[in-house]
């Protein structure tokens, strides 16, 4: 047997194959269209009772999308077809075996049928409606005796014509206006609004009065009206220990007058006694600030603003110095403070130019240093070296100091001015030490000596 598939359109308006009487999808497509269709609401026939003719021996309903099965001539419905072939394969009227190549949609048929004349199902309570079959679905679309769920999602089910008194009395979900407020809440939430809403009306806590008090206004009316609040006397701070209902407190302040007269008057006195002790307190700590903050300008000033040279190996770079092999021994930079002038040290063993053979030569020199832009120039201030006795005994060593204050002139820019180059030219004290005088004391000790030299910072700037 040779199955050709053929498509027959059916209701729900979908094609359906007639071969495929297969997915477990399918059947339940077909179950869920037949019970919706003994669910539907069926007209009620002008002619009374329905012919045979137009029914549907498979699911006994009017015909809807008839085929008709060639061989026997019967007709069944379009979506009765695809169960029939499934189960039996026979015509429902006649038993005669389906042929599948000879179904043909009846479309006349389906035609006759449409034109059919109906009153509406609801008839019997009440709808005068009355039409061809074919508008009857369009009618339920309005029909105000057809049942229809609230959309307000109650759950409430009814007749579309109790929809607007539904809507209006009934629905547990329908907005209402909230009679204190007046903002819209959901009927089924007024209790629960009540409960938080502003503008309800609720008793004094004291029960002052048989008046109700919106929400809002209770804490004012506690506050600043309540007879049978409980309230301390204002005079409380200054040591009034009354505490009353209002009502009697117009009569504790005339009777009270006196006492709370003096109290203020004592607690004003106390008051201005804190107050001298405060200002006194507050002075003394303003002259310790003052007090700290030149001793940090100082310590400020005095960071780095001396420098100790330590010069090992003396013996050895004296006689490079007299042997002109290494006349000049140079320090290493150091910063006169933390944001301060750049300096090198510089000094001739042997002497320097006039100086050479009887003096120990020791001069200064200004680098170009990272906060030149922030000092002031050309620089002015007092430089002093000393050769550091290094005697055991403190109390006996002997320094040897040389000072050097700057001149400023023109002539001296060379030395004093900010510097252009790396560095400036020296000054200092080419007659620092005779050489004679380093044999003496404890200017050299373990073949080192030490130069220290120190700024007088009293003028330098604050940065
Ligand atoms: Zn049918
Ligand atoms: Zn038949
Ligand atoms: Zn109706
Ligand atoms: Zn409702
Ligand atoms: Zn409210
Ligand atoms: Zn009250
Ligand atoms: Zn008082």
């Amino acid at each position: 047997m040779t199955e050709s598939p053929i498509n027959i359109s059916v209701y729900e308006g979908s094609l359906l194959s007639v071969r495929s009487t297969g997915s477990s999808k399918d059947r339940l497509h077909r179950m869920v269209g037949a019970a919706r269709r003994k669910a539907e609401l069926q007209p009620q026939w002008k002619i009374g009772e329905l012919p045979l003719k137009y029914r549907c021996s498979s699911c006994s309903n009017y015909l809807r999308f008839p085929i008709q099965f060639e061989n026997c001539g019967h007709h069944v419905c379009s979506s009765c077809l695809p169960d029939i072939i499934r189960v039996a394969s026979r015509c429902p009227t006649c038993q005669q075996p389906i042929a599948k190549d000879k179904i043909t949609n009846a479309n006349d048929l389906e035609k006759e049928v449409q034109n059919l004349e109906v009153y509406c199902g609801y008839k019997i309570k009440g709808c005068d409606w009355f039409g061809i079959l074919h508008d009857f679905s369009v009618h339920l679309e309005t029909c105000r005796f057809m049942l229809t769920n609230c959309l307000n999602g109650c759950g409430v089910k009814f007749e579309r014509r109790f929809l607007s008194k539904h809507q209006t009395e009934d629905c547990v979900k329908r907005m209402i206006d909230c009679e204190f407020c007046h903002t819209k809440i959901i009927f089924e939430d007024e209790i629960s609004h009540f409960s938080a809403c502003s503008e309800f009306r609720i008793p004094c806590p004291n029960q002052c009065s048989t008046k109700n008090f919106p929400r809002s206004q209770l804490k004012n009316h506690l506050d600043t009206e309540c007879l049978k609040q409980e309230i301390s006397c204002p005079f409380n701070d200054c040591g009034c220990e009354y505490r009353g209902y209002r009502a009697a407190f117009v009569q504790h302040m005339k009777e009270s007058s006196d006492s709370h007269l003096s109290l203020a008057g004592k607690t004003i006195s106390i008051q201005k006694q804190l107050i001298k002790l405060y200002e006194e307190r507050s002075n003394e700590q303003k002259i310790y600030i003052d007090l700290l903050s030149r001793k940090v300008n100082a310590l400020e000033k005095t960071y780095g603003a001396q420098y100790i040279w330590r010069i090992d190996n003396y013996h050895e770079k004296f006689q490079e110095a007299h042997t002109n092999k290494k006349p000049t021994l140079y320090s290493p930079t150091f910063l006169t403070s933390r944001h301060g002038y750049f300096l090198g040290l510089s000094i001739c063993l042997f002497g320097d130019g006039k100086a050479k053979g009887k003096y120990v030569s020791l001069f200064i020199c200004i680098h170009r240093g990272d906060y030149d832009a922030l000092l002031s120039w050309p620089f002015s201030h007092r430089v002093t070296f000393t050769l550091l006795d290094q005697n055991e005994d403190v109390n006996n060593r002997r320094h040897l100091s040389c000072s050097v204050k700057p001149n400023v002139c023109k002539e001296n820019n060379p030395f004093l001015d900010r510097p252009i180059a790396e560095r400036n030219a020296s000054f200092g004290c080419p007659r620092f030490a005779e050489l004679d005088a380093m044999t003496k004391c404890n200017y050299v000790k373990d073949d080192a000596i030490f130069i220290k030299v120190e700024l007088d910072s009293e003028e330098m700037i604050n940065i």
